[in-house]
């Protein structure tokens, strides 16, 4: 039997909690060499519009899939998401499909996570001003589970397009924290910030970061985009999901070009949360997570979805 669970369903039966300890158990898994993702497909259809696929094998966690996913700039004219993916499950053993899920709300649910995964793990425990660089759909997501692991007092945010802050900032208020649209440069006051635009160029410069301040760089997860200044990765001690992601298609791609930092200086966020490597050395040193997006992180929530499913009797079987 395959069960689908459509992606009206996913609201109601994954929180930012059940990602976070998907996401947390995946990277662990990852660093004991014992869930690994395979190479991802990625194509421009023309037009704009990008396919991929992203895919892996978690041996502890019994799971295998695969998450295909795009972008079509033209589907919000047609009143669709422009993010459209679908997450397909198999029995490893086996080989059959077990599920197919809705993958655009669980897709920004485990982005989300990775980046809280790598505050809770790296940021220092007294945080307490959240700075956002960028507004855009991920931003809330990002927001809301950045404020789950740190007591944030304040948030702080500059965006490209500074019309879409005031919604970032109904955000903020609806978790109760004060925000504050502010020029780059007053991103000095932030304990932690979080990057989580399309940028093809650098934004946060190496001044505009103080000592002791956490990084999540989320929005570069492909050749070409760009969100931080190499500077930044140089002065910090680096992490990521995937280090092969990381110096290709992540944010490090372009230290990693200038020749200011190695893959081996980067340190896979799984190794600090499985006790193999350690995270911040000092309360001045920058931490900085380059968050690429890896295909466990789909198959951890979209597993969490289909045993939440199946517990309640949701989504509809099919055999096949
Ligand atoms: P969105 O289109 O809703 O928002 C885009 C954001 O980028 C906005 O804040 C916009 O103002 C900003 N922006 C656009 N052009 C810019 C420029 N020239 N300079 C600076 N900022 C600019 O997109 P989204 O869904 O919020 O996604 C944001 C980014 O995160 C995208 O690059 C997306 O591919 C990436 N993403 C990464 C992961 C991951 O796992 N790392 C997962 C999902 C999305």
């Amino acid at each position: 039997m395959m069960l689908i669970v459509p992606e009206a369903l996913i609201a109601d039966l994954v929180t930012a909690e059940d990602a976070f300890a998907a996401v947390e158990a995946t990277f662990a898994a990852m660093a004991r060499g014992e869930a690994y993702n395979f190479p991802v497909v990625r194509e421009a259809l023309g037009g704009d519009r990008q396919y991929g696929f992203k895919s892996g094998l978690d041996r502890a966690g019994g799971m295998l899939g695969v998450k295909a996913g795009g972008y079509f700039p033209g589907n919000l004219a047609r009143g669709m998401t422009n993010h459209q993916s679908t997450v397909y499950l198999f029995d490893p053993e086996t080989g059959r499909p077990t599920a197919m899920v809705g993958g655009n709300l669980l897709t920004a649910l485990r982005t989300a996570a990775a980046s809280a995964v790598s505050i809770d793990r790296l940021a220092r425990r007294d945080a307490r001003v959240l700075g956002m660089v960028g507004a855009g759909h991920q931003a809330a997501y990002q927001l809301r589970a950045a404020a789950r692991v740190r007591k944030f007092e304040k948030v702080i945010g500059w965006n490209y397009h500074a019309d879409m802050l005031p919604k970032l900032g109904a955000v903020a208020a609806e978790l109760g924290l004060p925000f504050e649209a502010v020029s780059l440069d007053r991103m000095i006051e932030a304990d932690v910030i979080v990057t989580i635009t399309s940028s093809p160029a650098a934004s946060l410069l190496d001044g505009h970061v103080s000592a002791g301040t956490h990084l999540a760089c989320m929005g570069t997860d492909t050749k070409g985009k760009q969100e931080v200044a190499p500077a930044l990765l140089a002065r910090a001690r680096v992490f990521t999901d995937e280090v092969a992601q990381s110096v290709t298609i992540g944010e490090a791609q372009h230290a990693i070009a200038e020749g200011l930092i190695r893959a081996e200086d980067i340190t896979p966020i799984g190794a600090v949360i499985a006790g193999m490597a350690e995270g911040r050395q000092s309360n001045d040193q920058i931490t900085l997570f380059d968050g690429t997006g890896v295909g466990l992180q789909d198959l951890a929530v979209a597993g969490a979805a289909v045993r939440r499913a199946e517990a309640r009797g949701l989504g509809v079987s099919v055999t096949i």
